[in-house]
């Protein structure tokens, strides 16, 4: 689908409601997905992406998008070489963190590999849940 397609499956009212703080980290987060984005159209997913990882719920209830599967969607199709690097299908908001902490060079986990770890639960584990959708307007995404 074309980047105005998943634009109008979101909440950009709700994304734009999630308060823009910790400007450091958005901006990290910003930066990696337009590094990997594959066109200049893919811009206001990027930000929707940067924004909605603010957010407490999951990340594809904060974007408002339908379920989880919508999500690797759009990354498969707009982020394809982020899709491509998230091998174990780790959790997006998680992945993306996980992608700052290897570029930085930190090590942020304990556990010497994902097999092994005692979190897996918190980073590959389902996403079920409810949407928090209703429908956004493309618009709405200059708001981000
Ligand atoms: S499962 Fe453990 S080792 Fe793997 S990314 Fe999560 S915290 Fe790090």
């Amino acid at each position: 689908m074309q980047p105005a397609h998943y634009l109008k499956l979101m909440d950009l009212g709700h994304l734009a409601r999630i308060p823009q703080c910790r400007d450091d980290e958005h901006g990290e987060l910003l930066t990696l997905l337009l590094d990997h984005a594959a066109s200049p159209e893919a811009a206001p997913l990027a930000a929707a992406v940067a924004k909605g990882c603010l957010g407490h719920n999951h990340l594809w209830q904060d974007l408002g998008l339908p379920d989880r599967q919508a999500l690797s969607c759009l990354m498969q199709e707009h982020f394809p070489r982020l899709f491509a690097r998230n091998t174990g299908n780790m959790r997006w908001k998680k992945f993306f963190y996980l992608q700052l902490c290897e570029q930085a060079e930190i090590r942020a986990c304990r556990a010497p590999s994902c097999g092994v770890c005692a979190h897996q639960d918190e980073c590959f584990g389902d996403e079920a849940g409810q949407p928090l959708r209703s429908l956004g307007t493309a618009s709405q995404a200059a708001a981000l």
